[in-house]
């Protein structure tokens, strides 16, 4: 329990300690039972979205998605930064294993990810006791840091990028529409940049 003193809020509990009083009585008042379902989507319908706060009850939502109905990928800025990475992996079993039939990416305005600097992080990093000596080490190795921690420049740009490496995908069926979303943070309201049925984009 000392561990989970460590990082005392103002409420005088770890947020870790909050979580795990909150989930005995949830469990314990059989709280969990409206959600009851199984792992396969009942929309047939995959998601990738970003890892946003504001977006966490809000998407599902402005959705309509509920419990049951959508497999949820989500990490900053709803980005696929890989064709052989983990989230088109996320999608690739959504699809195949999961009967996942059409995938959306939901980028949103205001997000954190626009102009996300490198050199800032890595600041951050080294004022939060990351050796800067480890920083070269890692750049010597060939990782590209600059690359890897760098945002876009808008998150439609974002959306657009990702859902064109989704289609193109060589392990991607070709009927499976992926289509391309933003959503309002604050209204919830949807916009479509492309759809996947071939109509625009
Ligand atoms: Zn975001």
């Amino acid at each position: 329990m000392d561990k989970l003193r460590h990082r005392d809020n103002n409420l005088g509990m770890s947020i870790l300690s909050e979580i795990l009083a909150h989930n005995s009585q949830f469990v314990e008042k059989k709280e969990y039972e409206p959600f009851l379902t199984d792992r396969f989507p009942d929309k047939k319908l995959a998601v990738l979205t970003c890892m946003d706060t504001r977006l966490v009850e809000l998407l599902p939502r402005a959705m309509n998605i509920r419990n049951g109905d959508a497999k949820v990928i989500k990490n900053a800025g709803a980005i696929v930064s890989h064709p052989f990475g983990s989230v088109m992996r996320s999608l690739l079993v959504a699809v195949y294993e999961l009967n996942a039939a059409e995938i959306a990416v939901v980028g949103h305005y205001g997000c954190g990810m626009t102009g996300l600097s490198c050199d800032r992080v890595l600041e951050k990093a080294i004022a939060r006791g990351v050796n800067a000596e480890t920083l070269r080490t890692l750049h010597h190795a060939g990782i590209d840091l600059n690359h890897w921690l760098t945002g876009f420049t808008s998150p439609e740009e974002g959306v657009r990028q990702s859902v064109s490496i989704i289609r193109k995908h060589p392990l991607l069926p070709k009927n499976v529409p992926v289509h391309g979303l933003m959503i309002c943070p604050e209204t919830g309201r949807l916009d479509v940049l492309s759809d996947g049925y071939g109509s625009n984009g």
